[in-house]
């Protein structure tokens, strides 16, 4: 008998260490949610920082995963991914769960990064729904930085693009060295819109992933980039 319990006691421990090494195996993938234009590309770079200063990971070690830009990129280059995302989706609105699911773990699948950087996702019921089963073969966490709406508008009001080049510009008026002149980003220009979808699709999908989420961090809208990603890693040293 005594023996029994020795042996289930060894396999024990030698579960935990398999469990243990395969944990650290796996990839960590880190979910940015947030309002849009709050701040999530800034939020983005201060944790690949942190990530290459403090505990010398190289570019190749990071991937920097957007999934705003994978959309755009679907339906630029016409994939029949992007053509379904094309016909679902109404201008500005929000693509299919489904499609937004598959997508994203078939681009998981190509990185071989050690810590991916996940910029948009997840942001609905039906997507925080599937997190947990989509994201089985990864160590995650999610960022969420709550940002309110008025500081948003505030630090948008005078984000400019130039026609021509492209180059960003934080003015109300004027025109481009390069003699273009200064617009409002498409974005920027319906984001009272893009706020108001925010808080009738997202906010109540941040708030059940906040309840039922094992590794979830919350921040403060004024938070700086520094600071979040210094407590975040800290708290997370285990996947790193
Ligand atoms: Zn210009």
């Amino acid at each position: 008998m005594l023996y029994v319990i020795k042996a289930s006691n060894v396999n024990l421990k030698l579960l935990q260490v398999l469990n243990k090494e395969k944990k650290m195996n796996k990839k960590f993938v880190i979910s940015l949610i947030g309002a849009p234009a709050s701040g999530k590309g800034y939020i983005a770079s201060s944790l690949i920082s942190e990530l290459k200063n403090t505990y010398a990971y190289k570019n190749e070690d990071i991937a920097d995963v957007s999934v705003g830009e994978m959309i755009r990129r679907e339906k630029r280059e016409n994939t029949p991914l992007g053509q379904k995302l094309a016909a679902n989706m109404k201008e500005g609105g929000l693509a299919p769960d489904e499609i937004i699911n598959e997508m994203l773990i078939n681009e998981l699948k190509t990185i071989n990064a050690k810590v991916i950087v996940l910029d948009g996702y997840p942001r609905t019921i039906g997507q925080v729904r599937a997190y947990g089963k989509l994201m089985s073969d990864y160590n995650t966490a999610v960022v969420f930085r709550d940002t309110p709406k008025d500081l948003i508008m505030e630090r948008v009001k005078d984000r400019r693009i130039c026609e021509k080049c492209g180059m960003a510009h934080v003015v109300s008026d004027g025109v481009c060295s390069c003699g273009g002149k200064l617009i409002k980003r498409k974005d920027d220009e319906v984001l009272p819109e893009r706020l108001e979808e925010y808080e009738k699709m997202t906010k109540p999908a941040v708030i059940e992933l906040k309840e039922n989420g094992k590794n979830f961090f919350w921040y403060e809208g004024t938070a700086e980039g520094e600071t979040i990603a210094k407590e975040f890693f800290e708290s997370n040293k285990k996947y790193l």
